[in-house]
């Protein structure tokens, strides 16, 4: 049976998080609605992927590929 008293620990929002629409504001302070740990998915180059703030950038490639030249370069390489 799960006991109510084992909560996760929740860490206040990172500096990066501010204009976020997922910070819940409370008496102790801003946390994050969707994680515990808000400062681990800024680590590195990574961008939360539920920030609301930020717009990531979707590459498209957008060259054409000839099927027919694909096929017999592909066959090249065995
Ligand atoms: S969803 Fe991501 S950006 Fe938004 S408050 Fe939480 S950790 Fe920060």
């Amino acid at each position: 049976m799960a006991n109510k008293e084992n909560k996760i620990a929740r860490l206040a929002i990172d500096d990066r998080c501010e204009g976020c629409n997922n910070i819940a504001a409370t008496e102790e302070g801003n946390f994050c609605s969707k994680y515990a740990d808000p400062a681990f998915h800024w680590e590195g180059d990574q961008i939360c992927a539920f920030a609301t703030h930020v717009k990531r950038e979707v590459k498209v490639n957008t060259k054409k590929l000839n099927p027919l030249k694909a096929s017999k370069r592909y066959q090249g390489h065995k």
